[in-house]
This record gives structure tokens, sequence and C-alpha cells, in this order.
């Protein structure tokens, strides 16, 4: 069985921090739209912050993005 959106969301931000995120939250990604959208709102979240010195918050470039993609 697959893992629920809201597990994947979990195992996708620790993923972040370097853990394997697994064979059936990759599964789950390969079918769920949404959760493939979070992990590529993550990634560019997470690309962000390595250029930025530190991580006080997002380069003026991927704020106006993200306000741009909100809006
Ligand atoms: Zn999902």
């Amino acid at each position: 069985m697959l893992p629920s959106c809201k597990e994947v969301a979990r195992l996708l931000s620790d993923a972040m921090d370097g853990r394997p995120i697994g064979l059936h939250a990759k599964l789950h990604l390969s079918v769920c739209d949404v959760c493939r959208r979070l992990l590529e709102h993550l990634t560019i979240l997470r690309r962000a912050c390595k250029s930025d010195a530190g991580c006080p918050g997002l380069s003026p470039l991927a704020k106006a993005r993200l306000k741009k993609a909100l809006e």
C-alpha cells in the first residue's frame, strides 16, 4: 500500500535534510501530481536556501517568482 499524501509530504521534508525518500514515496510521486508539485516547490526553496548564505529568507528573485506563482 502506498503512503498517503500527508505521509509523503513528511518524507519529502525529511529528504530535504538528506534522508532517503524511500521506494513507497517514490511510487506515490509517480502517480500523484500534488506531491510532485510539492517536491518541485521544496526543491526550489532548498536551492534558494543554498544560494543565500545561510537561510534568512529567499533571494529577491525567488521571492518575486513565488509571489507571481501565488497571484
Ligand atoms: Zn500525493
